[in-house]
């Protein structure tokens, strides 16, 4: 079979912008070929704008199946930034990444936190001395970005090619013709007016994050949507401005003081913008039927305030920290525990990209190119095997 003619992306996450933007890279991508993403909110409104941004490769930080996708997305994601000047448009740096165990003095005496390596003293200014903490990763393993920036600005540079083209509108269902994808159905405004459009599409990509299993089951049938389960687990983060210039660190913390419940275990990145970005709070809510409709539950808010005000004094209000955002999100939970990558079984031109859980934003862009190779009959750049769907 030759190359497809009419390539619709559903949804406008790190994952969909990173396949549109690999197949319009692609010097194979025959000159009529058009590529178009479909978003029902808008670029980046679901984890890929609100993620933290965190990038490790290796096998201590991901599953075997994924060890190899994250290698050559770690490295893309450093080629991205050389290309496009990452640094200044979606902070993208190394970082050196720390784990560390905040007590009080006398509880931390007898703290064992189990990792082989040698414990080191605070490496920051900004974590106070009654931490532990062990190093987990250095300049060459992990790095960080800004997602919303990087995944706004795939779809920019998609979007220069003659052929790519972004439809704000949700999608709704898909046309057949003998057993084969003809069109995709969008639900989209215009001017005050809800219309029906029918995309032509010889080749669909899902990439829908936590809406994958509803949308497949939608579009695509219940069998293919339980093949495809992909759900929504309610995440919270939080962004606070200290006074304090920041270092390039990343913490994942465990903190057992200051009054704190059980289970405090946030992640904290000090962010290139002066800001600390922080996260690992779960929430109540279902996953709602648009990304525009995200609740935030303000007990999960309170406890990750609770534990930034625990974890360093350059955090709290009184020293003249500031809260800059306050939000929630949701991690696309597969069902069979690991990413989906690859062709659809059962129908012909369907591919999936998603389940990646909290690994999202390292595994994007390799996502995004392993699809488009697979789209244009390449061998893929990854090994990806243990992610069939
Ligand atoms: C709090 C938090 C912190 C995280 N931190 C990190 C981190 O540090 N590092 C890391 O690697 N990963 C991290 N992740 C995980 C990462 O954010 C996700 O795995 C990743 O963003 C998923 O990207 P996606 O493109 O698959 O989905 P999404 O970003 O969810 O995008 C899916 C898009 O599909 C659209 N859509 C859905 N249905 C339709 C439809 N019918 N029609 C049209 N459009 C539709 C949605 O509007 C949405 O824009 C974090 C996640 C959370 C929640």
């Amino acid at each position: 079979m030759g190359q497809p003619h009419h390539i619709v992306i559903i949804g406008a996450g790190i994952v969909g912008c990173s396949t549109a933007y690999f197949l319009v890279q692609n010097e194979l991508l025959q000159e009529e070929t058009t590529v178009t993403l479909v978003e029902g909110t808008e670029v980046a409104a679901g984890a890929s704008g609100y993620a933290g941004g965190f990038l490790a490769k290796g096998a201590e930080w991901h599953r075997p199946e994924t060890v190899d996708l994250s290698q050559v997305s770690f490295d893309l994601h450093r080629e991205l930034a050389e290309r496009y000047a990452g640094e200044t448009k979606w902070g993208y740096r190394a970082i050196e990444t720390y784990v560390s165990v905040h007590s009080s003095p006398a509880h931390l005496q007898n703290i064992d936190i189990n990792l082989s390596l040698p414990k080191v003293q605070s490496p920051t200014h900004w974590l106070p001395h009654t931490s532990r903490v062990v190093p987990k990763g250095d300049m060459s393993s992990t790095a960080q970005c800004m997602p919303m920036f990087l995944t706004k600005h795939l779809c920019a540079e998609t979007l220069r090619h003659p052929n790519a083209a972004l439809v704000i509108g949700r999608a709704m269902a898909v046309t057949e013709k003998n057993g084969a994808i003809t069109g995709v159905v969008v639900r989209r405004e215009a001017n005050g007016v809800t219309e029906a459009v029918t995309l032509p599409c010889d080749c669909l990509v899902l990439a829908a994050g936590p809406w994958l299993g509803k949308l497949a089951t939608q579009l695509l049938g219940p069998e293919v949507g339980r093949s495809l389960d992909v759900s929504g687990s309610q995440a919270h983060s939080i962004v606070i401005k200290p006074k304090e210039d920041l270092t390039a660190h990343a913490v994942f913390a465990k903190i057992e003081m200051g009054g704190l419940p059980d289970e405090n275990e946030p992640e904290v990145y000090c962010r290139p913008d002066g800001t600390i970005y922080m996260c690992g709070t779960a929430g109540p809510d279902p996953l709602p039927a648009t990304a525009d409709k995200i609740p935030v539950s303000h007990e999960a808010l309170k406890k990750l305030h609770s534990e930034a005000r625990a974890l360093t004094p350059i955090l709290w209000s009184e020293n003249g920290a500031q809260v800059v955002m306050e939000q929630a999100c949701y991690l696309p939970r597969p069902a069979r525990g690991r990413p989906l990558v690859g062709k659809v079984k059962g129908i012909q031109g369907v591919w999936v990209g998603g389940g990646h859980d909290v690994w999202g934003i390292v595994q994007g862009p390799g996502t995004g190119k392993v699809i488009s190779e697979m789209i244009l009959g390449l061998e893929t750049s990854a090994d990806v095997t243990g992610l069939a769907p």
